[in-house]
């Protein structure tokens, strides 16, 4: 016999929250949907907080990802600004900070990532990370200080930051514990190339250095490297990887592992809880591989699945779909488009099947034993959406070489 569904609890009201609300309605299902997330805004997009709204080229309202009306044909029960603290699924309830709790046929865990730290035990102003709008809002009246910039880590936050930040023509020095930016996740050729686009554009990068300490008399003056290296610097911005939001699930018995960990459906490890976006950990069957996504697309996506397998769960969809995406991730710097698609992490071979000195455009191919399993390029749209196809059709690496020509 199937549960009766009449409440769904969303935990996390962004990008994976949404999009699950949405499609719950899409699919009829009329019952209630309690919306909890600890973020006073309606539902905003993350990606324009690192571009456009960082440029000043947008407003915050501009992020909003639906406008009003749209949300509010939804008929969301809204528990805004207020965090969830704890979950019981033998109860099936989640309990919130401000002492109330909510009751759940099921429940959707979307709390996404927070970012990491680095300790600033002097608790120096001029120290920032960049995961909300409001850390957006604050980083761009920053820079409208002129402010010397020290962006630590050169992943995507630090490459997006130290673009703005040149296009402002601010000093910038970027430090990144890898000997090449990208590198771990890229290849060396192509995480250089980055690397080359960041010099080019007058970025001061060390690489192969940590950051072990900062500086100052209140606000930030010296960042020390941990080769003994002292930059100058007004302000610092920290882009050092982020951590799943789950030290709310703790006691849940919830199994939680980098993520909460799911099955191949986005089922969680407890009846009634499923997990999608940034905090999920889930066996992807096209590669056969357990992975946690950081990326948009993945949020969206993963979010309809996770509720095609609940209402299927609940006798109200067909048999779900194994959750088997191609990821997917672009990035803008510096007028330049880098895309990947697939996984690149761990590949057995790097072949650079594309590359134009005079434009830039650079597309690479990732093996995983005999299959194509990544494709990555700069300004190379175009030719990278086949190999995104191939990809899910689990195409040989030999066919795949063959069709770059
Ligand atoms: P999130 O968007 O992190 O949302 C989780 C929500 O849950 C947050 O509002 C959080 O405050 C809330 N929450 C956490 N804990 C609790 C709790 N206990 N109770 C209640 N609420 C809670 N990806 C790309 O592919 N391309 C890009 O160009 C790109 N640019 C980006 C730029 C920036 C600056 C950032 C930060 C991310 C970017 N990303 C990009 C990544 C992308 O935005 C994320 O993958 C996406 O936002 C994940 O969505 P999510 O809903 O899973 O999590
Ligand atoms: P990230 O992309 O994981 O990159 C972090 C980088 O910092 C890595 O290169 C890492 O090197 C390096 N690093 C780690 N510790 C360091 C240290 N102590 N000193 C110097 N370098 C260090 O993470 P992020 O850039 O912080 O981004 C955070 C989140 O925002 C991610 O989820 C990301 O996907 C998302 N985001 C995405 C985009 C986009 O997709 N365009 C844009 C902005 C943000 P190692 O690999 O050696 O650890």
């Amino acid at each position: 016999m199937t549960a009766s569904l009449r409440r769904v609890v969303i935990v996390g009201s962004s990008l994976a929250g949404l999009q699950a609300a949405q499609s719950l309605r899409s699919a009829g299902y009329g019952g209630a949907i309690i919306m909890v997330g600890d973020e006073p805004h309606l539902p905003y997009d993350r990606p324009p907080l690192s571009k456009q709204l960082l440029s000043g080229s947008w407003d915050p309202d501009r992020t909003q990802l639906r406008p009003d009306a749209v949300i509010a044909r939804l008929g969301l029960t809204w528990r805004r600004g207020v965090a969830a603290v704890a979950l019981d699924p033998e109860q099936r309830r989640v309990e919130l900070a401000d002492g109330g709790t909510e009751a759940y046929d099921a429940v959707l865990i979307a709390t996404g990532t927070s970012p990491r730290r680095v300790a600033n035990p002097l608790g120096l102003t001029g120290i920032r990370t960049l995961r909300t709008l409001d850390d957006s809002v604050a980083l761009r009246a920053a820079l409208e200080d002129n402010p010397r910039v020290v962006v630590v880590g050169g992943g995507f936050i630090g490459a997006e930051v130290a673009a703005e930040a040149r296009r402002r023509s601010l000093p910038v020095t970027m430090v990144e514990a890898l000997s090449v930016p990208l590198s771990r996740g890229l290849g060396t050729r192509l995480g250089q190339l980055c690397a080359d686009l960041h010099v080019a554009n007058g970025v001061q990068l060390l690489c192969g250095v940590r950051v072990s300490g900062f500086e100052g008399d209140g606000h930030l003056e010296r960042v020390v490297l941990s080769d003994g290296t002292v930059v100058d610097a007004d302000l610092a911005v920290v882009g050092i990887g982020s951590e799943p939001a789950t030290a709310w699930l703790e006691t849940s018995g919830l199994t939680l592992d980098d993520g909460v960990v799911c099955d191949s459906f986005c089922r969680a490890s407890a009846p009634g809880v499923y997990a999608a976006g940034d905090v999920a950990r889930w066996h992807n069957p096209l590669f056969d591989e357990v992975t946690r996504i950081e990326h948009w697309t993945n949020a969206r996506e993963q979010a309809a699945a996770a509720v095609a397998t609940l209402l299927a769960d609940h006798g109200l969809g067909p048999e779900p779909a194994a959750y088997a995406p191609v990821p997917y991730v672009w990035s803008d710097q510096y007028g330049r488009r880098i895309q990947v698609a697939g996984r690149t992490m761990g590949a057995e071979e790097v072949t650079v099947v594309h590359h134009d000195p005079d434009d830039g455009a650079t597309l690479a191919l990732y093996r995983f034993g005999c299959r194509l399993g990544g494709v990555a390029g700069i300004n190379a749209s175009r030719r990278l959406l086949p190999f995104r196809r191939m990809i899910a059709g689990r195409v040989g690496w030999d066919e795949a070489l063959a069709a770059a020509g």
